[in-house]
C-alpha cells in the first residue's frame, strides 16, 4: 500500500490546474507579432513565401483563418515576423483573426458577438457534436484530447457527445468537402435550437491549403452564423478551451 502511494505522490497532478493559464513550450506557434515598421519589400518577399496566402499584400498582415502556422515567413524574416506562444486566439468574428503589424495586443473575443442566449442556457453546460467535414484527424484528435485526463474540459460541463440529439451545438474541423455537405446540414438540423456553430481549424475556417478546390462545398459555412473561430492547424486544446470558456463567460 505505501509503495502505491508512493507511486501516487511521485506522479504529481496528472491535470492542467490552471487552463487560463498554462505554460506551454515557447516554440509553439500561437499569436504572431509583425513590426510596425515593416517594408514593402519584406511584405513581398514574406507574401510569396507563404503558401496559403495568409499574408496581405497590402499591408503584411497574416489571417489566421488562413494561416497553417508553417513558420515559414518568420524563418525567412525573423525581422519581420515572429509567434509567440500565446494560445488565446479565438475570436467570435472571422475578421478579428486578423493580425495587422504592429498589433501586440493579446487577442480577446468581441464580447459583443457573442448571443445572449448562447451563455443564459449553457453556461453551466455544453454539449457538442462534433463533425469531420473532409478533415485529416489531426484536428479532431486535439478536440478529443480536450476532454482527457489532461486538460479536461469536462469539468466545465464542456463534453462532446455522441448524438445531435443530445448536443447544443456542432463543432466543424475540416474543409468541408462535397461528400461531407449534406451530412453535416443533416447533423446540424439534428441539434435543437437554439444551437451554437464553432469552426476548428484553419481548413474548417478557410478551407486551408484546399481553399479553391472543387472537392470543397463550403456552403453551410458561407450561410450560417459562426459563434466561435478558433485558429491552428491543427488546433490546440488549449486555443479551443479558451476560446469556448470565453464565449460562455466562464
Ligand atoms: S506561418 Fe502562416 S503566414 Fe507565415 S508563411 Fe506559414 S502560413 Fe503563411
Amino acid at each position: 500500500m505505501l509503495k502505491e502511494i508512493k507511486i501516487l505522490a511521485g506522479h504529481g497532478k496528472q491535470f492542467v490546474p490552471d487552463l487560463r493559464n498554462q505554460p506551454v513550450s515557447a516554440r509553439f506557434r500561437g499569436r504572431p507579432v509583425i513590426a510596425s515598421a515593416i517594408t514593402a519589400e519584406d511584405i513581398e518577399r514574406a507574401a510569396a513565401i507563404c503558401p496559403v496566402s495568409a499574408i496581405d499584400r497590402r499591408n503584411g498582415a497574416i489571417d489566421l483563418g488562413r494561416c497553417t502556422f508553417c513558420n515559414e515567413c518568420a524563418l525567412a524574416l525573423p525581422e519581420a515576423y515572429r509567434f509567440t506562444n500565446d494560445y488565446r486566439i479565438a475570436a467570435t468574428r472571422r475578421g478579428d483573426l486578423v493580425i495587422r503589424p504592429g498589433q501586440t495586443d493579446p487577442l480577446r473575443i468581441d464580447e459583443t458577438a457573442v448571443r445572449p442566449e448562447v451563455r443564459k442556457l449553457f453556461k453551466r453546460s455544453l454539449k457538442l457534436r462534433q463533425v469531420s467535414a473532409g478533415g485529416d484527424n489531426s484536428c479532431e484528435m486535439e478536440l478529443a484530447a480536450s476532454g482527457n485526463v489532461n486538460f479536461d474540459v469536462g469539468r466545465y460541463g464542456i463534453e462532446f457527445v455522441a448524438s445531435p440529439r443530445h448536443a447544443d451545438g456542432i463543432v466543424i474541423t475540416g474543409p468541408v468537402t462535397e461528400n461531407m455537405a449534406e451530412a453535416l446540414q443533416i447533423c446540424y438540423d439534428a441539434i435543437p435550437t437554439p444551437k451554437v456553430i464553432i469552426v476548428a481549424g484553419t481548413d474548417a475556417i478557410s478551407g486551408g491549403i484546399f481553399d479553391g478546390s472543387p472537392a470543397l462545398n463550403r456552403r453551410f459555412i458561407e450561410t450560417h452564423t459562426v459563434d466561435l473561430y478558433v485558429p491552428g492547424n491543427p488546433a490546440h486544446p488549449l486555443t479551443f478551451i479558451n476560446g469556448v470558456m470565453d464565449m460562455l463567460g466562464l
